[in-house]
């Protein structure tokens, strides 16, 4: 019994060094690699509001991973990764298929019109299988029903080759609408919009969290104030307090998004919480 037991342990302890060995020679990258083909990066859905009826106008998809042994691991710290490994191309394309899976057949639980928002790296421009992606996203959930929009961030710079603009007009063509994320933090917005000609502009949660008591609100007015002249929908994110929502609702600002009106959650949560309305 005892020889049994010992023998039992010295096992367990063997494989788990083995396992633990294999891990630690990993690179983030293969890890990272793995991780997407196990599909333990996982979308959900942040809801936006119409400013003024209150009611689900959108809700865009942000990715999430659950390392088994590490726990969550930031989109901050593995999107840059999946930028820097050229596996940016693959993560969408994962999670892009979830989100068909997620809602193929809960959209008709929605209201008409829904607008689904993508977060687009610039790493994903030019990749003909993010077209396809997408295509095969708005077929599926019957695109009469919903809206695709690709957050673009103007953080990171976009060089603007014919073969860009190219690109952009295909998806254009395919009733794909375009939203400049973090909208005011990059130093390019004019020539963007320019280029990129939105329908949307997100003004990025940093001017948001200035709309306070004793706040500084001139940034956030004048961001506001330069989208309506350039007619352009906006979306105001990291909305946390009633006061910040209706600031921007007597500003005029289209959409509303932020933890005050729900957290980014899965699927089966979004679906209880817009139906409980
Ligand atoms: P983002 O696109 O600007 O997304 C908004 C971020 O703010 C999200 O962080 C969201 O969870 C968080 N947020 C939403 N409401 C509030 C609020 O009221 N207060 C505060 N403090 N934060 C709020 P998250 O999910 O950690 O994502 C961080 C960034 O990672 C995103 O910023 C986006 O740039 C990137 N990202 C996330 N998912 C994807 C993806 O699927 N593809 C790409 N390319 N990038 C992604
Ligand atoms: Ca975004
Ligand atoms: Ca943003």
């Amino acid at each position: 019994m005892m020889i049994t037991t010992t023998k039992l342990t010295s096992g367990w302890f063997t494989r788990f060094n083995t396992l633990l060995a294999r891990l630690l020679t990993l690179s983030p990258e293969s890890t990272l690699s793995a991780a997407i083909e196990k599909r333990e990066i996982v979308p959900v859905y942040q809801p936006f509001f119409n400013s003024q009826t209150g009611t689900i106008a959108g809700i865009e998809v942000l990715a999430r991973w659950n390392h088994p042994l590490y726990g969550p691991v930031s989109p901050d710290t593995f999107i840059p990764l999946a930028e820097k490994h050229r596996l940016i191309a693959p993560l969408t394309h994962h999670l892009i298929q979830q989100v068909i899976a997620d809602l193929q057949h809960r959209i008709q639980l929605f209201p008409d019109r829904l607008y689904i928002n993508l977060n687009l790296s610039v790493r994903n421009c030019l990749d003909p299988r993010f077209e396809t992606d997408t295509l095969e996203l708005l077929q599926k959930l019957a695109s009469s029903q919903v809206q695709l929009v690709i957050e673009i961030t103007e953080r990171d710079p976009l060089h603007f080759t014919p073969q860009l603009s190219e690109w952009f007009a295909t998806l254009r063509q395919a009733n794909i609408s375009l939203a400049l994320d973090d909208f005011g933090t990059g130093c390019s917005n004019i020539s963007y919009i320019h280029a990129l000609d939105p329908e949307f502009i997100k003004i990025d949660k940093l001017f948001v969290s200035q709309i306070s008591e004793n706040g500084d609100t001139r940034l956030v007015d004048s961001l506001i104030e330069l989208a309506k002249k350039m007619h352009l929908r906006i979306i105001a994110e990291g909305v946390e307090t009633k006061a910040q929502a209706d600031y921007l609702r007597l500003k005029d600002s289209d959409f509303l998004q932020g933890y005050y009106f729900g957290k980014p959650m899965k699927i089966d949560e979004l679906v209880g919480k817009v139906n409980a309305c």
